[in-house]
């Protein structure tokens, strides 16, 4: 299949110099995936082997589960453990036996990585083989980090998905895997959309341990999120191929990603048309009502997230907006490029962050709308910016044809309360102040 309508723009930013720069950094840590991964495995246990300011990011995050069992936990290390003096593998061990036998629907179980465990150089992969051993075959244990030393919050779902890759089952059937985690309504429209198609897709996460997700050399794999590199990379030592395409942010961005897998699966122009028509001019629709209000505003990205380039895409191209400056914690041009390909020469590309010099270059360019994680929004609100918060970004489902009114929307209201506070300063109450469980400003070597 060809010619689905691609992006007519040819000169993007993929060639685009990048600054790159160390320094401190604000970001929420990689516990943060555990709040939207423990509601997709619906049999998985995230045991998270950290502080008590680890279980108060989780609790404070998630909520408390008062009528139901949580699917996450935290292992406190106390002192002892901290100080060498008692064996920390033996202690968790106690306390997975404890957790399993009390709660026999527990069939994969994760042992997830912190700040204090990494100090004190925990070995949780160890830890997982032997408990696998142990709990085997009702339980599967794997281990990943969500510490924040070295990461940014969406980077937990990646470790996540990452460490699940290589313990798949073997498969030589043709198939796509949809790799990613959304809700589950926004999952069910990407899988009806392809398979009006005639596409069956599979998804990873999988809802429940023992469901028939495999890999193999035939298995073609199209991202759902820009964040997954590690992911990316084991499936392809798995021998499983990427499908690079824009992500689906936006009408455009929808279009192409499903084009990308139209194309591959031999779909038909005029199927892909029948299928894609009216959501597209739903989604058209959506979005012009939130771009009056976004059309010819200027925006600058803090890296926080790792959505900054695709939604940069969407915001330039779908809404008119004038990117200044587009940081991002990481660029991986595999998986990014196809976006840098239709976001049209301009705005700075920056990569990691030095978050004083960062903030100087924004102060001086005063955008009107910056997209920046919670530590920065409301000072930079202080000082008369508009702020849009990155990880609401992945709390609201924003991917495909029917969000795309509503990402838009995203970005629209927090211009649209500005303009309303400056006429009427008495129109909103107090700001809220944000918290700060887990937010770890860092600095890099
Ligand atoms: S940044 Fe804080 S909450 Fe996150 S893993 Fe480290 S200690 Fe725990």
């Amino acid at each position: 299949m060809n010619d689905l309508s691609p992006p007519t723009n040819t000169s993007g930013c993929r060639s685009a110099p990048i600054l790159k720069q160390r320094g401190q950094r604000e970001v929420f840590c990689g516990l943060t995936g555990i709040i939207w991964l423990h509601r997709k495995m619906q049999d998985a246990f995230f045991l998270v082997i950290g502080s008590r300011t680890c279980a108060h990011l989780l609790q404070s995050a998630a909520g408390v589960m008062i009528f139901a069992e949580p699917r996450f936990g935290t292992a406190i290390l106390e002192e002892t453990d901290l100080a060498g003096l008692a064996d920390a593998q033996q202690e968790l061990d106690k306390v997975v036996d404890e957790l399993l036998a009390r709660r026999p629907d527990i069939r994969q179980l994760f042992l997830v990585g912190s700040c204090p465990s990494e100090v004190i150089k925990l070995d949780l992969a160890k830890a997982a083989e032997r408990m696998t051993q142990r709990h085997a075959p009702s339980v599967r244990v794997l281990n990943f980090s969500g510490s924040g030393i070295e990461t940014t919050f969406t980077q937990g779902e990646d470790a996540c998905l990452a460490s699940m890759v290589p313990v798949l089952p073997e498969t030589d059937a043709r198939q796509l895997l949809l790799v990613g985690a959304l809700p589950d309504v926004v999952e069910d429209q990407a899988i009806n959309l392809l398979s009006q198609m005639g596409i069956d897709a599979k998804v990873l996460p999988a809802p429940r341990a023992d469901s028939d997700l495999a890999v193999g050399p035939n298995t073609v794999f199209a991202l759902i999120q820009p964040f997954l590199g590690d992911t990316h990379a084991a499936l392809e030592r798995r021998g499983a191929r990427h499908l690079p395409a824009p992500f689906p942010f936006g009408e455009e961005g929808t279009t192409a990603w499903l084009a990308a897998i139209a194309t591959e699966f031999g779909v038909d122009q005029a199927t892909f048309d029948a299928v894609t028509a009216a959501p597209r001019a739903r989604a058209r629709k959506a979005i012009a009502q939130a771009a009056e209000t976004l059309a010819g505003k200027s925006l600058f990205f803090f890296p926080d997230s790792q959505l900054e380039i695709p939604l940069a895409r969407f915001l330039t191209r779908e809404c008119g907006m004038t990117a200044f400056e587009i940081g991002a914690p990481f660029i991986h041009k595999a998986i990014v490029g196809p976006d840098l390909d239709l976001i049209a020469p301009g705005p700075t590309l920056s990569e990691g962050q030095d978050v004083d010099l960062q903030l100087d270059r924004a102060r001086a360019q005063a955008p009107d709308l910056t997209v920046c994680g919670l530590g920065l929004a409301n000072p930079l609100e202080a000082e008369g910016l508009a702020t849009k918060w990155a990880i609401e970004l992945v709390f609201t489902p924003v991917h495909f044809y029917e969000q795309a009114g509503d990402l838009a929307g995203l970005f629209s209201r927090p211009l649209r309360r500005k303009d309303i506070l400056a006429s009427d300063p008495t129109s909103f109450g107090p700001k809220y102040s944000g918290g700060s469980g887990g937010l770890a400003p860092q600095r890099q070597p």
